[in-house]
Formats: C-alpha cells, sequence, structure tokens
C-alpha cells in the first residue's frame, strides 16, 4: 500500500480503538459478558498479542544483521568512533535538556501543590545498578545468550565487532557481508510486510486496552498529565524542531509527517524496542539515513535515548516533592539532572520501564519512593506518549549525526511522503 495510505489507515485504526475501547469501558461490561470475554479480551487482545509478538521477534536478527553490515561498510574504526562519539554526545544532551524542561516547567505550575502525600499504596523499588556494573554489563561474554535475552547493548556490541572484522578480512569478509546483506533485505522485507497489517494490530492493542482501563484516573491527577503532556510537546515541538532546522536544515514538519506511523506503533506498543524495525525502516527509506548510521543509531536510540520518559521523571519528580511538603535545593534538582539521564542508559525500552527508572531518581535526592503510588494511575497513557517522544528523539539524532557524516540522502526525504 501507498505509504500515505497506510498512515491514514494506521491512524484511523489506532482512533477507533482507542474511541470503542472506551466505549466498552464505560459501559461497565462485567468481566463475564460475551463481549468483553470473547471480542474485547478474546479476539482483540490476541490480535494485538500477536501483532507485538511479531514486531519484537524482527528486533534482534533486525539489529545483529543491519548493525553488523553498517559497521562493515563504515569500515575504518575512527569513523565508527566518530559516529559513536556524537551519537551519545546528542542523546545525552537531548535527554539532559528534555528533563531540565520538564524541571522548569513543573516548577512553574505546581502540580502537586495541594495534592494530600501520603497514599496506602506502597511501591517497592528496585535497586539501582552501579556505574560499575553498567559498564561491565554492556560487553557480552555469551552472544548467543545476550540475543536469547534481548540485551540490546551486548547485541549491538558483538554485531559492531562483527561488522569490523569483516570489514577487515578480505575476500571471507566480502563473502560473508553478501551473506548478510541478503539477510538484511529479506528481515526489511519482513518489517514491510507486517507493517500492512499494522492498522489492525494497532487497533486490537488499543480497543482491549482501553476497555480494560479507559482514560484512568485522569480526572484525579489532570495537572499532573496536562503538565508531563504539556512539556512532551514542547520538547517535541521545539527542541526537535529547532535541531532538525538548524542542525540538518530540514523541515521539522515534513519530518514529522514521515514519523507519524512510527510514533503511531510507539504510541500503541509504550515500546521503543517493540518499535525499532519500524522506526529503522522508516529512517532508511523515508528520511533518507543511510543504512551505516541508522543501524547504529536507531538501536542504540531505543536503548539508552528516552527524552519523553526523562520528561515523565522530571515533572513526576516535583509533584511527589510538592505533594510530600519537601523541598529540593538547587542542588537536588541537578542530581536529578544527571541521574535520570544516567539511569536511562542500560534500560530497555519496554513499557512501563519509566517508573522503575523514577524510583532510582527519588531515592538519590531523598524523595519517598512511595510517591510513584500516587501517580501510577494515569502512568500507562503516559507511557503511550512519552514512547512517541523517545522514537522521535532516536529518529532526529539518527538523522542530525547522518547529515554530518555526509550519509544523509535527501533526495528519498523529499521523494517520501
Ligand atoms: N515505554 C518507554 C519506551 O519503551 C519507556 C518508559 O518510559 O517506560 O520507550
Amino acid at each position: 500500500m501507498e505509504h500515505s495510505g497506510l498512515t491514514r489507515n494506521i491512524l484511523i485504526g489506532m482512533g477507533l480503538g482507542i474511541v470503542l475501547g472506551s466505549v466498552v469501558h464505560a459501559m461497565g461490561l462485567s468481566s463475564d459478558s460475551f463481549i468483553r470475554v470473547f471480542i474485547v479480551d478474546g479476539l482483540f487482545d490476541v490480535g494485538g498479542q500477536v501483532f507485538i509478538n511479531s514486531l519484537k521477534l524482527l528486533v534482534v536478527p533486525l539489529v545483529f544483521v543491519s548493525l553488523a553490515c553498517g559497521a562493515g561498510n563504515l569500515g575504518s574504526g575512527s569513523n565508527m568512533g566518530r559516529v559513536g562519539l556524537k551519537t551519545i554526545a546528542l542523546y545525552l544532551f537531548t535527554t539532559a535538556a528534555a528533563i531540565s524542561l520538564a524541571l522548569l516547567t513543573a516548577t512553574l505550575i505546581n502540580p502537586g501543590e495541594g495534592v494530600g502525600g501520603i497514599s496506602d499504596a506502597v511501591y517497592v523499588a528496585r535497586e539501582a545498578p552501579s556505574l560499575k556494573q553498567v559498564i561491565v554489563n554492556i560487553f557480552p561474554s555469551n552472544p548467543i545468550q545476550a540475543m536469547a535475552d534481548g540485551n540490546m547493548l551486548q547485541v549491538i556490541v558483538f554485531a559492531i565487532l562483527v561488522g569490523v572484522a569483516m570489514s577487515k578480512c578480505g575476500d571471507a569478509g566480502i563473502r560473508v557481508k553478501a551473506v548478510l546483506e541478503d539477510w538484511n533485505d529479506v528481515i526489511m522485507r519482513m518489517v514491510m510486510l507486517l507493517m500492512a497489517v499494522a492498522p489492525v494490530g494497532v487497533f486490537c492493542i488499543l480497543i482491549s486496552l482501553f476497555a480494560k482501563s479507559g482514560f484512568g484516573a485522569i480526572s484525579d491527577l489532570i495537572v499532573y498529565f496536562m503538565c508531563v503532556v504539556g512539556v512532551l510537546l514542547l520538547h517535541f515541538l521545539f527542541t526537535y524542531g529547532l535541531m532538525l532546522k538548524f542542525l540538518a536544515g530540514l523541515n521539522p514538519l515534513a519530518f514529522y509527517k514521515r514519523m507519524s506511523p512510527v510514533m503511531a506503533y510507539a504510541f500503541s506498543t509504550s515500546s521503543s524496542n517493540a518499535t525499532m524495525p519500524i522506526t529503522l525502516e522508516t529512517v532508511e527509506h523515508k528520511l533518507g539515513v543511510k543504512n551505516e548510521v541508522a543501524s547504529f543509531t536507531v538501536p542504540l536510540g531505543a536503548t539508552i535515548n528516552m527524552d519523553g520518559t526523562a520528561i515523565m521523571q522530571g515533572v513526576a519528580t516535583v509533584f511527589i516533592a510538592q505533594a510530600y511538603g519537601i523541598d529540593l535545593a538547587m542542588s537536588d534538582y541537578l542530581m536529578v539532572i544527571l541521574t535520570a539521564t544516567m539511569a536511562s542508559i542500560g534500560t530497555a525500552g519496554v513499557p512501563g520501564v519509566g517508573i522503575i527508572m523514577l524510583a532510582m531518581v527519588l531515592g538519590q535526592v531523598g524523595l519517598p519512593v512511595d510517591g510513584i503510588a500516587l501517580i501510577i494511575g494515569v502512568d500507562r497513557l503516559l507511557d503511550m506518549m512519552r514512547t512517541a517522544v523517545n522514537v522521535t528523539g532516536d529518529a532526529t539524532v539518527s538523522t542530525i549525526v547522518a547529515q554530518s557524516e555526509g550519509k544523509f540522502d535527501r533526495k528519498i526525504f523529499d521523494s517520501a511522503s
């Protein structure tokens, strides 16, 4: 199907899923009624889960094959190193900017004022891994295990090693690369096949989700909710918009339009990881980033770059501090920026991970981790929105890095719709 037709259908699937799901929720059907058991929790839920599993199925093979080819094409280690440094620097910068914007806006709006702090619900935090452990864990001791566990940073390291070695071993390298390139084509074709059924997949996910939870407890937390949504929008429109305009010379609106199906997937799956095959396909074939750069920046971004998540954490930290009547000092704010930026590294882009990271951030500045119970009711919906921002951030950085390396094909960008 033509790209713009597909985008329209995905958006229709999304809208229908949200509306019909909310209607089912509002009807208050009992959980043993026919519509709930056989249609919403049965048929649609199965359809949605099969769709998400099929997306996830492609992630590891795609990252490995695509990145090994990309690293092989970039050739020398110094090119790889330069692209790596630029990418990581931009990811860290956008995350720090996102959380700073969130802290600033939240301290102006005061979402937590007047909220009763003490809640009976208890949230048990996980222990934050040490920096040493984070660094050691990036390097795999067993690549098969890394793939089986879906440990993306380890898969990335292994794929880069294979790619670099391939480019340095003459005929054998050329033969292996040809095979991997063929595999890359086959897996990309699988991504496209899956995209063709995306409108139905997205509809199934959203109708069963909204039928279960409706719009959650938004009315109780409306200021917090709107504050997070407002900062997500600001970051999306201005931070990315300005970066695209001034660092890549692109029209941000044209960029967002090409990215809209990816955002719809991210919204529906709440997972940057599961969306990654679609992000990669779009970044290469609709935005015009060459495989050498996209195959590295996109999987890395899906794993370490979570601007939307950082925004939720910034607003949530201020909200919880205010709800408990605790004053934060300037040093606490700096600590929040630092820990939220660091916490996003090495945490996979899967649903709900932002809340786990928030527990680490709160712990660092001595705020009660139980405060998470106050906001958890609206987190599912916010997760969907922030994941859409997370993947847009990955594509933005990927495009800018490609442009600066001469690996951006403007013709592809201009001819896509
Ligand atoms: N769901 C988000 C993602 O996959 C992470 C989060 O904020 O929970 O990017």
